[in-house]
C-alpha cells in the first residue's frame, strides 16, 4: 500500500546498484519522490542529477519526510551531504575505510536527527526498501516522536475535500479557542488546530496551543508532544499538524507503526 501524504519535503538517500559504481550512495531534496528516482534513473536530460546520471541503476532506499517547508528540507539536505561542515554535527567522526559508504551516511543521520535543530521536527524516517532496512546503531535511535515507517510513499496536492470536516468544524467561527477562549474569527479557519480523538472537539489556534505545550519548555518553541485541553489524551504535535493538512487519514498506516514504535522503544 502506497501511504499519501501532502505537503510533502522529503531528503532521501538513493543506493547505486550499478555493478561498476556499487554502493555509492547520493543524497536529494524532492517534493515528488516517485518522479525523482525515476528522473535519475532516465539521466540528466530527464532531469536527473549530474551525479547519478549514468550510473544507474538507483534504489531510493530511505526518505526523511514532515519537514514543515523546503528551505528546512533543503538545509537537512545539505548537513547530510556536507556533515563535517555543519556546526551541528562537530561530534560526528569521519567515515573509517573500512565503514562503508551506506553505513557512514546511515550513521551521520542518526547523528542529525537527535541533534538541534532536526530533533523536534516532527519527522518520518521512511525505510522505501525493506531489504535495505536496519535497525539504528544503539544509543543512536531516532527520538521517541519521530515514526519509522516502511513502504512506498507518494506526494499528493492539497485538495480541499481531502480535509475531514465535520458539522462542529464547519461552525467554527461560532466557537471559541480552547485555550485563549477568544471567539474565532473569519478567516482563522487556516490557523486553527482541531483535535482528532473521535468525539473531541477540541479547536484552538495554533499559536495558543503550542505554548500550553511548551509551558514546561520554555527555551523551545517547536512542541513534541502535550495534552489535549478537550479530551485530556496524549497527542504528538506531528499528528495535530498532519491532521491540520488533511493527511491524516491517509498517515493511517502510521499510527499503528508510530505506536509500534512507541511501545518498542518504551520496552526498552
Ligand atoms: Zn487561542
Ligand atoms: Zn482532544
Amino acid at each position: 500500500m502506497v501511504v499519501e501524504v501532502c505537503s510533502f519535503f522529503g531528503v532521501y538517500l538513493l543506493y547505486c546498484t550499478n555493478p561498476r559504481y556499487h554502493g555509492r550512495i547520493y543524497i536529494g531534496f524532492t517534493v515528488n519522490p516517485e518522479r525523482r528516482i525515476n528522473q535519475h534513473n532516465a539521466g540528466k536530460r530527464r532531469g536527473g542529477a549530474w551525479k547519478t546520471s549514468g550510473r544507474g541503476p538507483w534504489d531510493m532506499v530511505l526518505i526523511v519526510h514532515g519537514f514543515p517547508s523546503d528551505v528546512a528540507a533543503l538545509r537537512f539536505e545539505w548537513a547530510w551531504q556536507h556533515p563535517h561542515s555543519s556546526r551541528r554535527l562537530t561530534h560526528v567522526t569521519r567515515r573509517t575505510s573500512r565503514e562503508r559508504q551506506f553505513d557512514f551516511h546511515l550513521r551521520v543521520l542518526a547523528h542529525m536527527l537527535r541533534a538541534a535543530p532536526w530533533c523536534r521536527l516532527p519527522l518520518t524516517i521512511r525505510w522505501l526498501k525493506q531489504e535495505y532496512s536496519r535497525d539504528f546503531p544503539p544509543g543512536l535511535e531516532p527520538p521517541l516522536h519521530m515514526p519509522v515507517a516502511f513502504g512506498p510513499v507518494r506526494a499528493v496536492k492539497e485538495t480541499k475535500g481531502a480535509k475531514p470536516v465535520s458539522s462542529e468544524e464547519q461552525g467554527v467561527t461560532l466557537k471559541c479557542c480552547s485555550v485563549c477562549l477568544k471567539r474565532f474569527q473569519d478567516g482563522d479557519d487556516d490557523t486553527l488546530l482541531h483535535c482528532f480523538h473521535p468525539g473531541c472537539t477540541m479547536v484552538a489556534h495554533i499559536t495558543c496551543l503550542a505554548r500550553l505545550f511548551l509551558e514546561k519548555e520554555p527555551h523551545q518553541f517547536l512542541p513534541i508532544e502535550g495534552q489535549c485541553p478537550g479530551c485530556k489524551n496524549l497527542v504528538l504535535w506531528g499528528d495535530l499538524i498532519r491532521h491540520h493538512k488533511g493527511c491524516y487519514g491517509d498517515l493511517e498506516a502510521d499510527p499503528t507503526s508510530s505506536q509500534e514504535h512507541w511501545a518498542n522503544e518504551l520496552q526498552l
